[in-house]
């Protein structure tokens, strides 16, 4: 005799985890959209940056230029106190020029320096925004794990369920409902449901209904090679 009844309960425990596994390949979707968005915020961000860090150093050095021509003004000053009357007048023009110098280097600097005030307020905008969405990215991620830790857990009974259904079967029908099991990608026993195997759809030929209602022999469906079963008179 067949326990039918325990490869019924298989067949609802099977089912169940089956639904179950489906629905945790499900979750990594929902990661998509927030993360790619926290990768193209990424990437503004260390494009913002580096225009920053370019500017930054841009301005390092015409503040440096600024610098080693307002000391080569003052140097030539001193100069001038001890200088010749020809000599002052070279030392005069040469003044003159490093003082025009100066004020373009000035405005440079000045321009220079209204860019880098832009810049760094989009900077600070950039990461503000990086930083929320990296936030929602963070929050979605937990409940995303929180989620699949749930469905693990039921599905944690369940296998325990389906081991002890298991344990309860005689060896041989063991062994045949394991390697339906393997062969039915997860779902190891079909229900003949109005003369068709209600997992792959095959009309079952004519003898089986009586075959099945019998009850004495595994009986596998001839098209998807399940062990199928007919719960209809229990
Ligand atoms: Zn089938």
């Amino acid at each position: 005799m067949l326990s039918v009844k325990t490869l019924a309960e298989l067949a609802k425990v099977d089912a169940s985890i089956y639904k179950l596994e489906e629905n945790k390949d499900e979750f990594p979707n929902q990661l998509k959209k927030p993360f790619s968005l926290l990768n193209t915020k990424k990437l503004e961000l260390s494009r913002v940056k580096n225009k920053y860090d370019k500017l930054r150093e841009h301005l390092s050095i015409v503040e440096d230029q600024k610098e080693k021509l307002v000391d080569k003004l003052s140097k030539i000053q001193e100069l001038s106190r001890e200088a010749t009357a020809s000599e002052y007048q070279k030392i005069l023009r040469e003044q003159l020029k490093i003082k025009k110098d100066i004020s373009f280097v000035e405005k440079r600097l000045e321009t220079s320096l209204e860019k880098f005030e832009t810049i760094k307020t989009d900077l600070e905008r950039v990461n503000k925004d990086t930083q929320s969405v990296m936030e929602e990215y963070e929050t979605i991620f937990i409940e995303t794990k929180d989620q699949i830790a749930d469905l693990d857990d039921e599905i944690a009974i369940l296998n325990t369920k389906r081991d002890q259904l298991i344990g309860n079967l005689d060896s041989e029908i063991k062994t045949a409902y394991l390697k339906s099991y393997k062969l039915g990608k997860g779902k190891g026993v079909a229900f003949s449901v109005d003369a068709r195997c209600n997992l792959c759809n095959v009309k079952l030929p004519p003898n089986f209904a009586i075959k099945l209602q019998k009850h004495e022999n595994l009986i596998n469906c001839p098209s998807c090679g399940r062990i199928i079963i007919s719960v209809d008179n229990d």
